[in-house]
Formats: structure tokens, sequence, C-alpha cells
């Protein structure tokens, strides 16, 4: 993660930063025993479950069970990579940043560099095409002028296989750092590379910063797909950016909403058509990180996806997101299969203007779409609103919200208020543990007791470790605390002391950090189980469970026929016994 650090610069950051002081700019924390206690910026709560540990220097919240080191609050709360939470935290606590010594030695830095010397090739090409060309005629064709282009840095991607490439190559750039930042691909046979987009039209994507991380190219031929983005690369993460959000922040923020499309034609038609806040999703629905992105600027969205099925379906997708991260979210309701670019050229600005001005709340959006077409007066047609709409309401977290929606439902269906609030209540339930828990991902599997505990001892015990490296059997294959504890018996046989920040490094997986976090943060009694109870307990559920498979395969062996099978029958009924035998043994 750290490669383009010099050597020891994070290790220097991390022992000059202090995890209390820093989270302190964030959170007010009091003391709490030896930790200190505030609310959890990462969840929404009334009481504080969020806890910072200076001797450990880790956070872990228990409503949430986010935690790890001040580089991981940093990143989560700053919303940025790894490195660039290592700067901040070093500028936070005055370590001098090391020297970059020149783009050539930092490959992220060459990627955003050759982006840029390819978006300057790509617009020259279409500013010098000739007027009745191709690119150039289609801008015409969809009335996007020349300063709208400008301000999109579209451009012109020739015919030919190598144009690009040999473009890229004359200035420096390498074979294999054009294919890494997806500007040309491998021949399938044989060597050599050709260019990834070859008569298209491109519009450069960028970050909010405003640095190209990658392109989309539609085609002018007839060559397929229609629309062809970059691939992942160092600088470009598939569903991490906003298209025209460079352009579109400062308006955002102006306005106190963003216009949110789906495509690169509906960002460029709503600029050409005076419409500064919008940036599009580029895919069908908003991600998680294109939400967490967009909450820096605006806590208001209005949603103008393509009228048709798919538009609906991915505005419903994206509104839970939206949601659940307290975003509010209109939708503006285009009439049958237009998308807001078909629009605006047929109908013009000031239509939109209006459809947009008067966009309904996202319940109300949703209530009307179900409502067209049907014939309310049906009791079965009135179900399908109801089954349809409820389950969003029941996500709203106010009662008064709830009632007052289930009102304005039951008005437009022509029913008795108290029917619909009765199916209301019921939905509500249903839907209460994801009122609790916005935007939060899934948690993981329980943690055992005598996993915890072992996990705990061997964290902080030098004795624990000895004893666990001496036993013999593998209770701990297949658990969840096997791959962390491997990793701390090698650090201790390489020499290395084992404290929390050595050991979140040595782990690969966000997984097993949060792991570790998670165990140094619970209260371990010092008079609890020991290593070999620990290791005993582990040994009888692996036996209990392999018991459990055997008889599981034994009663699908029966239902397939008992003759042709009583071989294996037998052998796995007599590894039943014997893993009993061994259970009693143990008890
Ligand atoms: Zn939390």
């Amino acid at each position: 993660l750290a490669g383009p650090f010099p050597k020891g610069f994070v290790e220097v950051v991390r022992n000059a930063g202090d995890i209390a002081h820093l989270l302190s700019d964030y959170v007010v924390l009091r003391p709490s025993g030896r930790r200190l206690r505030g609310l959890c910026p990462f969840h929404q709560e009334k009481t504080p479950s969020f806890y910072v540990d200076p001797q450990s220097q880790l956070f872990y919240c228990f409503g949430c069970q986010t935690g790890g080191d001040i580089f991981k609050f940093v990143m989560l709360y700053e919303k940025v990579d790894f490195r660039e939470a290592a700067e901040m935290v070093a500028r936070r606590f005055g370590v001098r940043l090391p020297e970059t010594p020149g783009v050539a030695a930092e490959p992220r830095g060459r990627l955003l560099e050759m982006n840029r010397v390819a978006e300057e090739f790509f617009r020259a090409r279409l500013q010098h095409s000739d007027p009745g060309s191709a690119p150039r005629a289609y801008l015409t064709r969809r009335g996007l002028g020349a300063a709208i282009a400008s301000r999109l840095g579209l451009g012109y991607a020739p015919e030919g296989w190598e144009v690009l490439r040999s473009h890229l190559l004359a200035r420096g750039f390498k074979p294999e750092e054009i294919v890494k930042g997806g500007l040309a691909v491998p021949r399938a046979s044989g060597a050599g590379q050709y260019d990834r987009f070859r008569e298209r039209l491109m519009f450069p994507i960028r970050d909010a910063g405003g640095r190209t991380v990658a392109f989309g190219g539609r085609a002018l031929g007839e060559a397929e797909p229609k629309y062809l983005n970059s691939p992942e690369t160092p600088v470009y993460v598939k569903g991490h950016h906003l298209y025209g959000l460079d352009l579109a922040r400062e308006a955002i923020r102006r306005e106190g909403f963003a216009i949110v499309v789906e495509g690169y034609m509906d960002v460029a038609s709503l600029l050409g058509a005076g419409f500064d806040n919008v940036v599009a999703s580029l895919g069908t629905a908003f991600t998680l990180a294109q939400v967490r992105l967009l909450a820096r600027f605006t806590d208001r969205v209005t949603l103008s996806y393509d009228g048709d099925v798919a538009g609906a379906a991915a505005t419903t997708r994206s509104v839970g997101l939206l949601l659940g991260a307290a975003f509010q979210v209109r939708v503006v309701d285009l009439p049958g299969g237009f998308d807001p670019d078909e629009f605006i050229r047929q109908e013009g600005a000031p239509a939109f203007a209006a459809l947009l001005g008067g966009a309904p709340e996202y319940l109300e959006y949703l209530i009307r779409r179900e409502l067209r077409g049907r014939e309310i007066g049906r009791t079965e047609e009135q179900l399908k609103v109801v089954e349809a709409v409820l389950p969003h309401l029941a996500k709203l977290p106010s009662a008064i919200e709830r009632a007052g929606w289930a009102g304005r439902l039951a008005d437009a269906l022509g029913l008795e208020d108290a029917l619909i609030l009765q199916e209301l209540r019921v939905a509500a339930r249903s839907g209460a543990s994801r009122i609790r828990q916005p935007v939060q991902v899934e948690p993981a599997r329980p943690l055992r007791a005598a996993e915890a505990r072992l996990l705990s001892l061997v964290l902080t015990t030098e004795d624990a470790r000895r004893e666990v490296a001496l036993a013999l059997e593998d209770e701990l294959v297949g658990t969840r605390i096997e791959p962390v504890v491997s990793a701390i018996l090698d650090l201790e046989r390489a020499g290395h002391p084992v404290d929390a920040p050595a050991v979140l490094d040595a782990l690969e997986g966000e997984g097993e950090r949060e792991l570790v976090t998670q165990v140094l943060f619970r209260d371990e009694p010092v008079e609890g189980p020991g290593v070999r109870e620990c290791l005993q307990a582990l040994r009888l559920r692996r036996l209990a469970r392999q018991s459990r498979e055997e008889a599981a395969g034994i009663a699908r062996l029966q239902t397939v026929g008992l003759e042709r099978h009583s071989v294996e029958i037998d052998d796995r009924l007599l590894r039943v016994q014997e893993l009993a035998r061994r259970r009693d043994a143990l008890s």
C-alpha cells in the first residue's frame, strides 16, 4: 500500500502521530477508564459507542464495528486513499514529507501525466478535423457547441491502430505503462499493442480536482459497444467518480443541490442548456463511494434518469443508498421514453427547468409511478401499489413522516387511512433494522467467545504465544482467527515486537485487521480461561461440526439408496462413533 513512500516513512509518521490527539479534531472525546469515548462519526447514534485507545493507538465503534489505526480513521473520514491519509497525518504532526523524486519514480503521477497528454492529443484531433467530419457532424447533430466541447475537454480518437500509442511512445511513455493506463490493449496473437479507442468521440473522466483519470469513448461508426470506457487502472476505480463533478462542484454548492443523470451526453446537454450543477453516475445506479463523494458538496439530489423501465429501476436502486446517507431526494419524472438529453432538445430548456422545479420528493414520485396505468378502483390493484410503496415508507426514520405519507398514499388510492396505517405498522416493523443502521455493510460472522479470548491472549502475552505455537493439533484450522494468529506467530519468530501497529501492518486483509481491533477493544477479564481451555473448546466445536457433516452425508446417501452406498455409509458411521468417543474423552 505504502509502496511509493521511502522505507520507514510510514513508521515515522505513526510514531509522531497520536490517535487521541488527532481524533479530538473530529470527535468530542471524554475519558472513560483508560480509553476515550465519543459519538461515532461513522454511524448515527445518541449514546456514545465510539472508543479510542491511546495505548494501542486504535479506535473502535461497538455500534457499527468500524475500527483501525490512525490512518484508517483518516481514510474513512476524509475519504482519501492510504497515501493521502499518511500525508495528512504527517502534515498534522509536523513530519516532513519525503521529497518527490520527480514524476518518473511515481507510477500514479506518470499515469495522470499520460492521461493529460492523451487528452490534449484527442482534443487537437477534434479541433483540426473538417467541419463535415464524423465527430464534428455528430456534435452539431446533438446541438453541442464549441464552448461546451471545450469545457468538457471533448476530443476525437482517430481511425488507425497505433496512432495514440505512437504519440505516447514519442513522448517517452513505455509500452507497458500505456497498457497499464488502459490506453492500449496487447494484441491477442504475437507481440505489440494497439489503441483501445479508435474512431470515437472522447470524453475525459476527471476526478473532483479536475485531473483526468480515465476516458469514455462514444462510437462514431458502427463499432460496438456504443460506449467504451477505460478499464480500472491505478488511478481509476469504477464507481468511485462522478462525471462532471469537477465542473459542477461550485454550482452544486451555490444551488444547494445536484442534478444526477446517467451518462456523458446528458451532462453535456444539461450544461449546454445552462444547468451547471449536473453530474453523471456513469453506470446504471449510484455506488456507495459516489454517495460519499457527493456528500462532500451537498445533501440534496434531484435524480433525472431515463424515463423508461431501466431508468425507473436505476432510480429505485440509487434512492436507497442516497436516503441511507440522509440525502433529500427528488426525482424528475420525465415523460415515458425520454432521456434528459432528448427531452431538452425536443422541448427546450425552459420545459426542463419547469420539470426540475416541480420535481416531486422521491416517495411522491414513487406513488405517482405506481398509480400510473392502474385501475385503482380494483382491490388487487390497490394492494399492488401498497406493496410497492410501503417498504420505502417503512424506511423513513420519523414516525410522524411515515404517518403523513401513509395518509397521502391512502388519499391517492381512495382508501381509509386506518387500513393503510395498519399495513404500514407491519412494514415499519419489518424494516426497522434498516432504519437504525443506514449505510452499513453486512456485519461479519460473529466471533466465538473462545476464538476472541484466544486471540486476545495471543495478542497480549508472550506465554500464550509460546503455548499456541507448541500446540500440536490443528484446532485453529478453518477458524476466523487462524490467519491472524499465524501472522502473529510469524512476527514473533522473526524477532519483531508484537504490538498492535506491527500486527495490523503484518495483516493482508481488511477483515483480519478489523478482527484484531475488535478483540483489542473487548474488555477481557484477567482471570478468564487460559490458552488450553480455549483450544479445548475449539477442538470440541470442530469435532461436533465434523459429526454433523458426517451425519448429513449419511442422510444424503440414504435418500439416494441404501444398497449402492452401504460401504460408504458404514465408513461414515464408524467415523461418527470415533468422533463421539474423542468428544467424550475431552469433556
Ligand atoms: Zn459507529
